[in-house]
């Protein structure tokens, strides 16, 4: 890589944490990590809609944390029930946001060109978009997970400015739909492998910056097996699920060394 990326430790908080709970374990996060998040490490906090704004207000000020939205609608605003826009999460103290979780994906059926219009929407928006991807089980069995990581890359990237995209607005989440919330995490060499497929594919994609664009891994990351998926080459980060959930399990993850 060109210019060392500081690697991104995100928490997915997924449907859980009411507003007070929320709020409680941003307050233990960062009372654990103000002095201890490693010096080349960001911190990326994606609660519930409800939380946002209170947990925004309790990382205000503190560097290298920051909250993001698991999800938006790819508008300004206008008549879209039940959805919400980025400049409301802008508005609630979000830099970040996520397109393409699996769960988005795979239970609610968002579609690739969806994800795109997301992905494309975001960044112009101002957010810095976390882009998902990732095979099923069956897809990894038939031998797919080459063709299904790049199609999935190529596809929700397809509405990207190439010419101005920076590393600073975009990262890719690797997260093999088999590992997520299964406690089944990837071995290392399938790690390596996805990854080095996904850089090879940015570079492609994006020829000026593609090998500085941050690849992170998702799927069971814990507090023991951290050290060695961060240790990884292409490795640029992870994205925690249910680990995210405790104060101990994701200050261990955030200082895995
Ligand atoms: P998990 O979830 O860590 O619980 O497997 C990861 C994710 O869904 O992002």
């Amino acid at each position: 890589m060109s210019s060392q990326p500081r690697t991104l430790i995100a928490g997915n908080w997924k449907m859980y944490k009411t507003e007070g709970q929320a709020v409680e374990l941003a307050a233990g996060l960062v009372a654990g990590l103000a002095d201890a998040l490693p010096p080349e490490r960001e911190l990326l906090i994606l609660p519930p809609f409800t939380a946002l704004k209170t947990v925004s207000e309790k990382l205000r000020g503190r560097e290298r944390m920051f909250v993001g939205a698991q999800n938006f609608y790819p508008s300004e605003e206008g008549a879209y029930t039940g959805e919400i826009a980025p400049s409301m999460l802008a508005d609630a103290g979000c830099t970040h946001a996520l397109a393409g979780h699996s769960e988005r994906r795979h239970v609610i059926k968002e579609s690739d060109r969806f994800i795109a219009q997301k992905v494309a929407f975001g960044l112009q928006a101002g957010l810095h978009m976390i882009l998902c991807i990732g095979e099923t089980l069956d897809q990894r069995t038939h031998g797919s997970m080459e063709n299904v990581v790049k199609g999935q890359l190529r596809l929700g990237l397809a509405q990207v400015n190439k010419e101005t995209v920076t590393p600073e607005q975009l990262t890719i989440a690797y997260e093999p739909v088999w590992a997520i919330g299964t406690g089944e995490t990837a071995e290392p060499e399938d790690i390596l492998s996805a990854h080095a497929v996904v850089r090879k594919t940015l570079e492609e994609h994006f020829p000026h910056c593609g090998n500085g664009i941050r690849i992170l891994y998702g799927g069971s990351v814990k507090a023991d097996n951290a050290a060695a998926i961060l240790g990884l080459d292409n490795v640029n980060g992870v994205l925690v699920g249910g680990a995210s959930l405790q104060v101990e399990s994701f200050t261990a993850i955030a200082t895995a060394d």
